[in-house]
C-alpha cells in the first residue's frame, strides 16, 4: 500500500543504535519497503478532522515488515508481513483513507475505551455513584460510547528508541458518561522480530473505570478478500463468560470442555462457527470472551491463529485476563477497503485482549475501577511469523 506524501520526517536508527532525524521534504512514496537493514519511520499526513491535521506514521523494520498507524483513533491502517516464501502481504482490514474511517467502521484497527466491549444498559455504580453511558448497541454501551476512543485524535510522537511511536489522548470528565478525567498513553512498538507491542497506560483523577484495547481484523490470507474460515485457531483458555441474548455475560465462568466454543487444540475456525452461531441470538459466529489460562507472571499467550495457505501464523500475548475472539459476523459487503477489497461475512477475525465485558456490574470478575492513585498499566504483543 502506497500513501502520498508530501513534507515527510524520517527517522533512522544508525548503525550504533543512535537516532539521526533527516527531514526529508519530497512528494515520494515512503510507503515503499526499505532495502534490508533500513528500518525507518516515516511520519506523513492522513488527512484532516475538524480542521486539525492527523497523522500517518509508517514504521518498517530491518526485514522490510511494516505497521502504519494514524492519530484518528490510534488505528492499526496497515500491517504487511511476509509469507512463507518471504512475500509481504497486508493482513488487517482497513481503509485507504481517513475520511472512509470516519464515515463508517466496525472499529477497524483501532484503540477502543475508555471501556472496551459492554457494559449492561449502560450503568454502572463505584463508591455508591450511578453513572449513565449513552447506549450504542442495543440496551447496551458498547466500546466507550458514541464517540469512543476509536473515534478522537489522539496525538504521536516517536519515542525515543526509535522502533516505536506514543500515542496520547485526555479525556475529560463526563465525557460519554465517564467519571474522571482520563489521561491515556498507548504505545506501538514495531520489532525487527515482526512484533507488534503495544503497551497502555492510564492515569485518572477520580474513580473511574477503564478497559482498553485493540480492535484489529485480522486476516493472515489476504487482507479480508475472502473468509477467515480456513485459519486455524488456538485459544489458551479452558473457560468462558457465558452471555445472554444481548451478549452481556451471565456472571457464570464456565468450562469450554464439549462446546463449539473450544479452541484448547488448533481448530479451523470454520469448523464449529454454525453451532457456535446457534448459541448467538444476536450476531452469527464466534463473539465470545474467553478466560486466560494466565501465566504466574508477566506475558500470556493467549491465542495462536495459522494460515494453512500463506504458512502466515500469529501469536497473541497479553498480561490481559480475557481474549473476546469475535469472528466478524456483522460485516456483511457494504464496506469497501483497501485495494478495492469488499469486505464481506466474516471474512475478519478480532482478537481483543481486554478485561472481562460488564465487569463493573459483575462483582466477581477481575475488577477494572482506576482510582486517582491506581497507575493502569497493560501490555498485549501480536507477534507474526510463518510455518
Ligand atoms: C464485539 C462485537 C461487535 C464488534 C464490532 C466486538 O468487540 O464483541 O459484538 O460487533 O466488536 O463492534
Amino acid at each position: 500500500m502506497k500513501f502520498n506524501l508530501a513534507g515527510i520526517e524520517t527517522y533512522r536508527i544508525g548503525p550504533a543504535g543512535a537516532l539521526v532525524l533527516t527531514l526529508v521534504m519530497c512528494s515520494c512514496s515512503p510507503a515503499e519497503p526499505e532495502a534490508p537493514g533500513m528500518r525507518s519511520l516515516v511520519e506523513s499526513e492522513f488527512g484532516s478532522l475538524d480542521g486539525q491535521s492527523v497523522k500517518l506514521f509508517t514504521l518498517t523494520n530491518d526485514s522490510g515488515a511494516e505497521v502504519a498507524i494514524t492519530e484518528y483513533g490510534g488505528i492499526v491502517v496497515s500491517l504487511m508481513v511476509p509469507d512463507r516464501d518471504g512475500n509481504l502481504g497486508d493482513v488487517v482490514l482497513g481503509f485507504e483513507d481517513l475520511d472512509s474511517y470516519i464515515a463508517d467502521t466496525p472499529y477497524f484497527g483501532a484503540i477502543t475505551g475508555r471501556y472496551a466491549n459492554r457494559i449492561a444498559g449502560g450503568r454502572f455504580e463505584i463508591d455508591g455513584t450511578s453513572y449513565e453511558l449513552p447506549l450504542n448497541n442495543g440496551p447496551n454501551s458498547l466500546h466507550g460510547g458514541l464517540k469512543g476512543f476509536d473515534k478522537v485524535i489522539w496525538r504521536a510522537k516517536p519515542t525515543e528508541s526509535g522502533d516505536g511511536v506514543a500515542f496520547s489522548y485526555v479525556s475529560a470528565d463526563g465525557e460519554e458518561g465517564y467519571p474522571g478525567t482520563l489521561e491515556s498513553k498507548v504505545t506501538y512498538t514495531w520489532t525487527d522480530r515482526n512484533e507488534l507491542r503495544i503497551d497502555y497506560i492510564a492515569s485518572t483523577d477520580k474513580p473511574t473505570v477503564v478497559n482498553l484495547t485493540n480492535h484489529s481484523y485480522f486476516n493472515l490470507k489476504d487482507g479480508g478478500a475472502s473468509p477467515i474460515l480456513g485459519h486455524q485457531l488456538t485459544i489458551n483458555a479452558d473457560s468462558y463468560t457465558p452471555i445472554d441474548a444481548t451478549l452481556i455475560p451471565t456472571g457464570e465462568i464456565a468450562p469450554l470442555a464439549g462446546t463449539p466454543l473450544d479452541f484448547r487444540e488448533p481448530t479451523e475456525i470454520g469448523a464449529r462457527i454454525e453451532d457456535a452461531a446457534e448459541q448467538l441470538a444476536f450476531g452469527s459466529g464466534y463473539d465470545h470472551n474467553y478466560v486466560l489460562s494466565a501465566a504466574p507472571e508477566g506475558l500470556t499467550l493467549a491465542a495462536t491463529v495459522y494460515e494453512p495457505e500463506t504458512g502466515r501464523a500469529m501469536e497473541v500475548l497479553t498480561r490481559e485476563p480475557g481474549v473476546q475472539f469475535y469472528s466478524g459476523n456483522f460485516l456483511d459487503g457494504h464496506l469497501v477497503g483497501k485495494g478495492g477489497i469488499v469486505y464481506e461475512h466474516r471474512s475478519g477475525l478480532c482478537l481483543e485482549t481486554q478485561h472481562f465485558p460488564n465487569s463493573p456490574n459483575q462483582a466477581e470478575f477481575p475488577s477494572t475501577v482506576l482510582r486517582p492513585d491506581d497507575a493502569y498499566s497493560t501490555t498485549t504483543v501480536y507477534r507474526f511469523y510463518t510455518r
